[in-house]
């Protein structure tokens, strides 16, 4: 009897390249196998089928956490503080409003807008602050994952429905896909007890889509999680974007520890191998997904750049600004020229996208530029 260690991979590569969906038996094998040059072309061919091969897009937006008051302490977070812990905060519109200068200047389109469970703030905070912004700036609001969500409409005896059709009116564009880590109760129920359920998460984003907003849908990987279920969190995501098609894209990381994270040594050493495989994997399971973006930010420019060679079409954000990521330790940096520079070492065109995807500003190649010709 054949185990999953020994299964031959090359037929369900073979499928997958030709666009058929694949098992999660036949994920799992494909984790199991190890065979990262193998599942890496199998899942840069299906991303030069899904995206244009010879360009990279990545988005100018800036990432403000609003307040890091939170009620949810989840253990693997270095970045909240309880309710009246004297290093808490909320931010006055003032200085969120300078923060969306700074970045409309920077030639920004979005505001990914994103806090703690705060104790206090119900629905109408969140509208006074949405609509003052859209009166104010032409700017896309990607703001408050699930959790978040749920928080607002929990604390605003509101249904989901109700609080995401007043969010949307008040100028909430799209939803930030944070807080999914693993859409496992097992593994939920241990590192963020207090936290949205799977079925919770998926059902903020159902509604979400079903009053028009799309999304990005995100993994952290790496905690307490076994390969089975982190293919049962795909399984999740492939099933409900199946039912809506509101998911513009997937990014995976894995967990960042360090800066004051209060899990103990119970989480993973993962590798950047493991980084690169279980993003060509996710490419080759989420056949209904259109983009994947690489977590530079978590993984290093380096390991970034590789990212596009195994499924990514995308380079995420730029990250004016990021608090959670660097709570952790990990903080990787860059602005628009060397975002630019690190896409065309890949030897693709670099495009600056808008949060759905739209091409905002194509970069000519190094070539052409010393020749004279500029950005259109
Ligand atoms: S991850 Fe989010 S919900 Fe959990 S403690 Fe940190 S800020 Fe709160």
């Amino acid at each position: 009897m054949s185990t999953i260690t020994d299964t031959d991979i090359t037929p369900i590569l073979d499928r997958a390249r030709e666009g058929e969906r694949i098992s999660d038996d036949e994920a799992l094998a494909l984790l199991a196998s190890r065979d990262l040059v193998a599942v890496g072309r199998a899942a840069d061919a299906v991303r030069r089928a899904k995206n244009d091969p010879d360009r990279v897009t990545f988005v100018v937006d800036r990432n403000v956490n609003y307040t890091n008051f939170c009620v949810t302490d989840c253990d693997f977070c270095a970045f909240y503080r309880l309710p009246r812990d004297p290093e808490g905060y909320v931010l006055p519109k003032h200085v969120i409003f300078r923060k969306i200068e700074e970045t409309l200047e920077l030639g920004g389109t979005a505001l990914l807008l994103q806090g703690g469970h705060h104790p206090g703030l119900r629905i109408d905070w969140y509208e006074d602050l949405f609509s003052d912004i859209k009166s104010r700036y032409p700017i896309h609001l990607h703001a408050l994952s699930p959790s978040e969500v749920l928080h607002i409409a929990q604390y605003s005896k509101l249904t989901l429905e109700e609080t995401l059709v007043r969010l949307r009116a008040a100028g909430h564009d799209s939803l930030p896909g944070g807080g999914a880590e693993i859409l496992v109760d097992r593994v939920r129920q241990i590192i963020a007890p207090k936290k949205t359920t799977s079925d919770e998460w998926l059902d903020v984003m159902r509604e979400a889509h079903r009053v028009g907003m799309y999304a990005s849908a995100t993994m952290m990987y790496g905690t307490v999680d076994t390969p089975a279920e982190r293919v049962e969190h795909l399984r999740r995501l492939r099933d409900l974007q199946d039912e809506t098609g509101g998911f513009a894209a997937f990014v995976c990381w894995s967990y960042q520890s360090g800066g004051g994270s209060r899990r103990g040594d119970d989480h993973q050493n993962t590798t950047a191998a493991d980084y690169l495989m279980m993003l060509a994997v996710s490419r080759l399971y989420l056949d209904n997904f259109p983009h994947f973006q690489s977590s530079w930010v978590t993984q290093g420019l380096r390991i970034g750049q590789l990212a596009l060679e195994f499924g990514c079409d995308d380079m995420g954000s730029i990250m004016i600004e990021e608090n959670v990521v660097r709570a952790a330790g990990t903080a990787f940096r860059l602005d628009t020229p060397r975002m630019v520079k690190a896409i065309e070492a890949t030897g693709r065109q670099a495009v600056q996208r808008d949060t759905l995807y739209r091409t905002v500003r194509r970069f000519p190649a190094a070539a052409q530029a010393q020749s004279g010709s500029s950005p259109s």
